[in-house]
Order: structure tokens, then C-alpha cells, then sequence
């Protein structure tokens, strides 16, 4: 039996997870880890029958004692359960919480040996060398959860990496991909929480309406493949139909296409390095028509330049990066700042903290991640509050 591990599993990445481990008898379920809904994650772990749910909150953890009563489910809360679950023998594991809060677990996980298959693309964005070197470690192994990493991870099974000329990870441009900049200034959360092509949950759907999903996902190219940013690109692609595509020193270029389902990434980091029959839409050429690419404009969605910023600075700026992205958006989702207004201060806290001289040195301790990830917060939340003081 493969002992398999979901942390974050009532997400929409949990969700799909969950789907794809209903269907298996070959599983054994060791941690199911939620926030809030603890309901949902009671429900899934009766059906896997899991040796343990975990809530992140410490003020859910009745709720879920008594979703889970009689059931014989160990039950626990808060961060340091989350951390101890990641910790329990374990061969597989979805790193699916949202946001910073998914690094230590993964990286524990990792650190035991298990497969990390990893949806948490701000893992990589934050602390990339230090989850490439403890899987190198412990003999643990990651796997990209992010359709156009996986897609890039497919098209380049087999082939030498040092032949790879260029990646292109797509973008579908979101509900705003044919807005004006005046137009954008006035978005309202309602209109970025609607994903033209995916389901998806609300902060990524309201990132990948900034393209500051996009932005994530070129520094985490960067940091999962080792290549030079120069090599990495992005092309809007309204269909979602292909989700990557790598160009070779002979000009050969090998496309990833499927429809857009995340069971598809998901079930091929479960059964990899087999592939498995999924239960995902399988592409009709003949109703697809077209398929369209276009340049992203960087003076409409400047988060992409602030990537290839971040990506020059290194060291901690990919830290620095997201957690400013981070406030940002919770900002942004509370009405405090408008929805251009989060790459101006993203843009800001970066400019703030480059002076320190603890931006650019490099990655090597969980703990100046951590403590550069407070600090960027701390820079974003201030010049929010200068922000609405008109300075
Ligand atoms: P959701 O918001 O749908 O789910 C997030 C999960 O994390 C939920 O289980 C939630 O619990 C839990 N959670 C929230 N906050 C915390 C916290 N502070 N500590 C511990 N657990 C927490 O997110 P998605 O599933 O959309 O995304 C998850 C990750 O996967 C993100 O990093 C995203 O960028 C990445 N990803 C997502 C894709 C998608 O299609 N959704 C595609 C590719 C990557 P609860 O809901 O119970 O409060």
C-alpha cells in the first residue's frame, strides 16, 4: 500500500486530489490537513479513511473533533500539528495549502524522503534552492503540480536538458486579458474572482487576473528547471487548451495540450513515473477551431517585469516577492488598495527592501526565508497604510 499524504485537501487542488484518491483501493490515506472548512475535510476523511485530520486553526479544532466523533480519525490543529502530520511516514505528498503557509510542511515532508507533488508554487518562489536541496538530501523528489510545469516536466522526459534552446509556459489572460489600463484600475474583486477557463480557488483566480500567477510560475520555471530567465517565456493563450511548450537546439518545439483539468497534472505526479488512465475530458480537435497566442502587454500586467526583476536580484528576492504579492492581495481582497494598486506596492516594498543587504544574499536557511518573509510584510502593510494616507 502507498502511503499518501493532502495537505490543503479541502482547496480546489485538495478537491481534485481527493477525486483521483476515491477511485483508488491501492492507498493507504496517513494526513488530511484543511483551514477553516472543517465540515468538508471530516467527509474526506471518513471516505479515505485517513489515519488523521489535521486543521490549521487551533479555534476549529472542536469543530472537527466532533465532525470526526465515533469515526476513530486521530484529530489535531494548528501549525505545529500541521508540521508533525508532514512529518508521519509518508510515500506521497500534495503540497496544496495556499500561499507561504504551504513551505514548511512541504519542506518536511520532503525531508523525510516522501514524493512532494507540488501545487504550492510559492514553495519554489520562496525558498526554491532550499527544497531542491533537502529533496536532494533526504533522496525526496518533487514533482510540479502547475499544469505548465507539468507540462514542461512531461515534454522534457528523456531529453537532456542542456538541449533546451526556450520554455514557454502559457497564460490564458484571465477575465481581463482585453481590458485597458483605465479599465483596470477600476476592476472590482467580483470581476477577478471569475476564471474565464479554470476552476480554481480565489486567491490564484484573482492572481492569474494580475498575471501575478504568471509571474510566480516564471520564477518558479526558473527555480524548479534551472535555466536562465532569458530561456523562459510566456504567451498568452485564451483556450487554456496548451499549457506549455519547449523549444530544442535543433528548432524542434514538443507542445503539452489537454483540456484544462487539473486531475490531469495531479494524476500524472501520482502515478508517475507510470502513466495511468485519468478520468479527464479528452481534446475534440474538431470543435476546438482555433487556437490564438498573443504577446502579454508588461504596461498592462507589470507583474511579469517585476518577475524578471526578482529573478535578476535573486537571493531573497523571490521571498521579498511574494510575500508583498501576498499582502497585496489580501488588500486588495478587503477593498483597501485597487487592483493596480498591488503591483505599485509590490513594486514599492521591493524598492524598500534593496537596500538591505539581506535581499540579495543567497538562500541557504529556512530561517532568514522566514525572517525576510516577515520583514517584506511588515515593508507592504506600512506603505499600505501610507498609501491610503495619500503619500
Ligand atoms: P484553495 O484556496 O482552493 O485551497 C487552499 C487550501 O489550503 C484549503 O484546503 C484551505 O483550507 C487551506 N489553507 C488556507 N490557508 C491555510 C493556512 N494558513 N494554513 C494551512 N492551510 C490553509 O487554493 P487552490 O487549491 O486553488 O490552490 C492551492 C495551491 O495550489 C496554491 O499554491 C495555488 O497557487 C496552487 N495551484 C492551484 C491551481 C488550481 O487550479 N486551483 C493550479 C495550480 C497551482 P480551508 O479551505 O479549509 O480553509
Amino acid at each position: 500500500m502507498r502511503r499518501v499524504s493532502v495537505f490543503g485537501a479541502t482547496g480546489s487542488i485538495g478537491e481534485s486530489t481527493f477525486d483521483l484518491l476515491s477511485r483508488r483501493s491501492d492507498i493507504q490515506v496517513v494526513a488530511l490537513t484543511g483551514g477553516r472548512n472543517v465540515t468538508r475535510l471530516a467527509q474526506q476523511a471518513r471516505a479515505l479513511q485517513a489515519d488523521i485530520a489535521v486543521t490549521a486553526y487551533d479555534d476549529c479544532y472542536q469543530g472537527l473533533q466532533d465532525a470526526l466523533a465515533g469515526s476513530g480519525i486521530a484529530v489535531a490543529a494548528g501549525t505545529q500539528a500541521l508540521i508533525d502530520a508532514a512529518d508521519r511516514p509518508t510515500d506521497w505528498v500534495m503540497s496544496a495549502i495556499v500561499g507561504a503557509a504551504g513551505l514548511v510542511p512541504g519542506f518536511r515532508a520532503l525531508s523525510q524522503g516522501a514524493t512532494l507533488a507540488l501545487a504550492n508554487k510559492e514553495s519554489l518562489v520562496t525558498a526554491g534552492p532550499l527544497m531542491l536541496a533537502c529533496a536532494a538530501q533526504h533522496g525526496g523528489r518533487i514533482l510540479p503540480v502547475d499544469s505548465e510545469h507539468s507540462a514542461v516536466f512531461q515534454a522534457l522526459a528523456g531529453e537532456d536538458i542542456s538541449a533546451v534552446e526556450r520554455v514557454i509556459i502559457t497564460a490564458s489572460g484571465g477575465p481581463f486579458r482585453c481590458w485597458t489600463k483605465g479599465q483596470l484600475e477600476a476592476a472590482t474583486l467580483a470581476q477577478a474572482q471569475v476564471h474565464p477557463s479554470w476552476s480554481m480557488g480565489q486567491r490564484i483566480t484573482i492572481d492569474s487576473a494580475s498575471m501575478f500567477n504568471k509571474a510566480l510560475e516564471l520564477i518558479e520555471t526558473r527555480e524548479f528547471f534551472g535555466l536562465d530567465p532569458a530561456q523562459i517565456e510566456t504567451v498568452l493563450h485564451p483556450q487554456s487548451i496548451v499549457h506549455a511548450m519547449v523549444g530544442f537546439r535543433d528548432g524542434a518545439m514538443m507542445a503539452h495540450m489537454g483540456m484544462p483539468d487539473m486531475r490531469h497534472a495531479i494524476g500524472y505526479a501520482l502515478n508517475w513515473p507510470e502513466r495511468a488512465a485519468l478520468p479527464v475530458p479528452r481534446l475534440d480537435f474538431a470543435t476546438l477551431r482555433q487556437l490564438e497566442f498573443e504577446a502579454p502587454d508588461p504596461d498592462r500586467f507589470p507583474a511579469l517585469r517585476i518577475a524578471r526583476h526578482v529573478m535578476e536580484l535573486r537571493g531573497h528576492a523571490g521571498t521579498a516577492f511574494n510575500a508583498a504579492k501576498e499582502v497585496a492581495l489580501d488588500e486588495f481582497i478587503a477593498g483597501r488598495i485597487g487592483f493596480m494598486d498591488m503591483a505599485r506596492l509590490v513594486d514599492r516594498t521591493l524598492d524598500k527592501l534593496i537596500s538591505d543587504s539581506g535581499l540579495t544574499a543567497p538562500v541557504r536557511a529556512l530561517e532568514t526565508v522566514q525572517a525576510m518573509d516577515q520583514m517584506a510584510r511588515a515593508t507592504a502593510r506600512e506603505l499600505v497604510s501610507r498609501m491610503s494616507k495619500g503619500n
